[in-house]
């Protein structure tokens, strides 16, 4: 059966390895299974501008990330590839959607909470009132209009994303109830083990490109020393068995990770290390993420430098979302009464 599959990335910090394995790496998969369906792929600029970004640094990260995706896997030719505000639909629908969601809906959105918790003790009490913008609070409406613009049926995403995808439901559901079948339930596609890669450095915090400890993420574009450094440096558990359980979190993280670079299964590795110390796991691990990098950075490099190409496939990527939505706003602007 054709399906759509959709799903972004912030072009805000460095995407890291697990962005890569939560994310994108399923995105490959899905494109190299589902060969009849449509995949769109997005960038998604208007999101990142939801906490404060360099101007210059922002434009340069849209082109940086949609090259990441390409070295990671994703084809243009069988793929979309395209940025977030060269689709005005996005925030059009995103608009229309506010009007229907809950404000109490939103304010049970942990994303929200923790990340404007963080805020404000990052600025401290001086600025409090300003540092968490109202678009951080309605970021998950703007997704829930990301997702609805395509009748997407499946979002492939890391655990983080569940209950924003739970709420874009709820909201697709309501304006169903009152207008009729507009927009499609969509589906989260997490796969169990990999959802949720931690921090290297607090095995009880996920992994992220904001997190202000640099050692907590091994990020796509580091280098070899650094990647070498920050797994020699990553936190470990207590005792000395390479075992994925609850007890472990440090080394199932590790687990995690070693696993889906090398496309080997955690019990493969739990077997390969048994009897083995930490030392030798992680000097292992570290190998296999480096070898894991280099290829990709390669790719990524090479991208680049090639004139024009990426231009080209982000603007036959809007081209071809922006023609699609616009069917869909079209609808829902004729079950809203909007405009003539
Ligand atoms: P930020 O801290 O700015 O929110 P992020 O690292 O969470 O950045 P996003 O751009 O918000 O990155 O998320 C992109 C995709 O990567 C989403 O599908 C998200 O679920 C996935 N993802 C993010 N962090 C992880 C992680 N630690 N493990 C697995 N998947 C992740
Ligand atoms: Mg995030």
């Amino acid at each position: 059966m054709k399906k759509t599959i959709f799903s972004g990335i912030q072009p805000s910090g460095n995407l890291h390895i697990g962005n890569y394995i939560g994310a994108i790496k399923q995105w490959v998969e899905l494109q190299n299974f589902l060969t009849d369906s449509d995949l769109i792929f997005c960038i998604v600029d208007l999101h990142a501008i939801t906490v404060k970004q360099d101007p210059k640094e922002l434009r340069k990260k849209n082109r940086e990330v949609a090259a990441l995706f390409i070295a990671a896997g994703i084809d243009p030719k069988k793929s979309k590839i395209f940025i977030q505000s060269e689709n005005p639909d996005h925030p059009y629908l995103g608009w229309i959607l506010n009007c229907y969601t809950p404000f109490g809906q939103l304010e049970r959105m942990t994303q929200f909470k923790d990340k404007s918790t963080r805020l404000r003790e990052r600025s401290g009490e001086a600025s409090k009132q300003d540092s968490v913008t109202a678009g951080l609070f309605d970021y998950p409406v703007l997704m829930a209009a990301d997702i609805l613009l395509y009748d997407t049926d499946e979002v492939p995403v890391g655990e983080d994303q569940k209950q924003h995808i739970e709420l874009t439901r709820d909201i697709a559901e309501k304006f169903n109830n009152q207008y009729g079948e507009v927009f499609k339930l969509p589906a989260p596609r997490i796969i169990k083990e990999t959802a949720r890669i931690m921090s290297l450095q607090n095995p009880m915090s996920k992994m992220s490109k904001s997190d202000e400890n640099p050692g907590g993420a091994i990020n796509l574009l580091d280098s070899k020393d650094v990647v070498a450094d920050k797994i020699k440096r990553a936190v470990t558990d207590s005792g000395s068995e390479i075992a994925y359980q609850a007890d472990k979190p440090a080394i199932s993280n590790l687990l995690a990770i070693y696993s889906r670079v090398t496309d080997t299964s955690i019990q493969d590795l739990e077997k390969k290390y048994q009897g083995v110390g930490y030392g030798v796991f992680k000097k292992e691990l570290s190998e296999a993420v480096i070898e894991f990098l280099e290829k990709f950075q390669s790719r990524y490099n090479e991208l680049m430098t090639e004139d024009g190409n990426l231009d080209t496939i982000l603007d036959e990527g809007a081209e071809f979302t922006r023609s699609r939505s616009a069917k869909k706003v079209q609808q829902v602007k004729d079950a809203v009464g909007l405009g003539r």
